[in-house]
């Protein structure tokens, strides 16, 4: 039995369909993207966050995370583009260095 049990082998068949997809890939560029303000390179005043950006994770709510995290900058920063200003909380310093170390150099 435990022999078994550590050699369970399973033979990959076919990928479920989308609809129960977890996470997408593919998306704007990383390298196109100012991490800062997640702002476009290409067109000024265009700001990207979540799954429409090219990156993604291994389930364990790195993907939340992101979503979260860019969201909050870019709505931010496309705010204070438009002279708005930004009540509340900002997203903490290591916020900011998720998005612009962990995922943006490591993960793409
Ligand atoms: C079943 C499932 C389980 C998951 N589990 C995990 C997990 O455990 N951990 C983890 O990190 N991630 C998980 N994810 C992934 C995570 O939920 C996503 O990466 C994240 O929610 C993406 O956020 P988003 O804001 O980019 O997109 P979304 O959350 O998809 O938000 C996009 C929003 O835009 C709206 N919208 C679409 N078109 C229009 C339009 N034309 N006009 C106006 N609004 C529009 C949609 O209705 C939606 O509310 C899971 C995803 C699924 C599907």
């Amino acid at each position: 039995m435990a022999g078994f049990l550590h050699d369970w082998r399973l033979t990959v068949t076919g990928a479920r369909p989308l609809a129960e997809a977890i996470v997408t890939a593919g998306g704007v560029l990383t390298k196109e993207i100012n991490p800062v303000t997640m702002e476009s390179k290409r067109i000024q005043g265009l700001y990207f966050c979540g799954e429409s950006i090219d990156l993604q994770a291994r389930t364990g709510g790195y993907n939340l995370q992101m979503a979260f995290t860019t969201g909050w900058i870019a709505g931010e920063s496309a705010a204070t583009s438009c002279g708005l200003r930004v009540e509340g909380a900002s997203p903490s310093a290591g916020a900011v260095g998720y998005v612009d170390k962990k995922l943006f150099e490591t993960v793409s």
